[in-house]
C-alpha cells in the first residue's frame, strides 16, 4: 500500500500533468479522464496512500488541501457550484493509492452519487 504511484511521480515532477496550481504542500492538475467538464485532482506532495492512512500530524495539510480546493474552484470559474470527492479504498472506487481530492463541476450534479 505504500509503493510509489503515478501521482507520486507527478508530485516529484517525474511524470507529466496539466498542473493548474502548486505550492510547497500540494498540487492540483486536470484529471486525464474527466468525469465532468471540470475535473481537477488535488494531491499532497507527501505520499499518504488513503485518507484513512492520514494521522494527527497531517491535520494542517488536510485543511490546507480543502482551502486549496476552494481557491482552485474559484480560479477555474466554478463559482460556488462544485463537488469535492475523496474515494477511500478500492471498494469505494479508489484506483490510485496516493491520497487525492477530486474537484468536479461544470455540469449539474445529482445526489446521491453512485
Ligand atoms: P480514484 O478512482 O479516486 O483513485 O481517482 C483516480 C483518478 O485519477 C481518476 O479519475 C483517473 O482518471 C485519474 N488519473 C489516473 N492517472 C492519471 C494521470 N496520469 N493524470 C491525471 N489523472 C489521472
Amino acid at each position: 500500500m505504500s509503493e510509489d504511484t503515478i501521482f507520486g511521480k507527478i508530485a516529484r515532477g517525474e511524470a507529466p500533468a496539466n498542473i493548474v496550481y502548486e505550492d510547497d504542500q500540494c498540487l492540483a492538475f486536470r484529471d486525464m479522464f474527466p468525469a465532468a467538464p471540470m475535473h481537477i485532482l488535488i494531491i499532497p506532495r507527501k505520499a499518504i496512500p488513503r485518507l484513512c492512512d492520514a494521522s494527527e500530524e497531517d491535520q494542517s495539510l488536510l485543511g490546507h488541501m480543502l482551502l486549496v480546493a476552494s481557491k482552485v474552484a474559484e480560479q477555474e470559474g466554478l463559482g460556488d457550484k462544485y463537488r469535492l470527492v475523496i474515494n477511500n479504498g478500492e471498494g469505494a472506487g479508489q484506483s490510485v493509492f496516493h491520497l487525492h481530492m477530486h474537484i468536479i463541476g461544470g455540469r449539474s450534479l445529482s445526489w446521491p452519487p453512485g
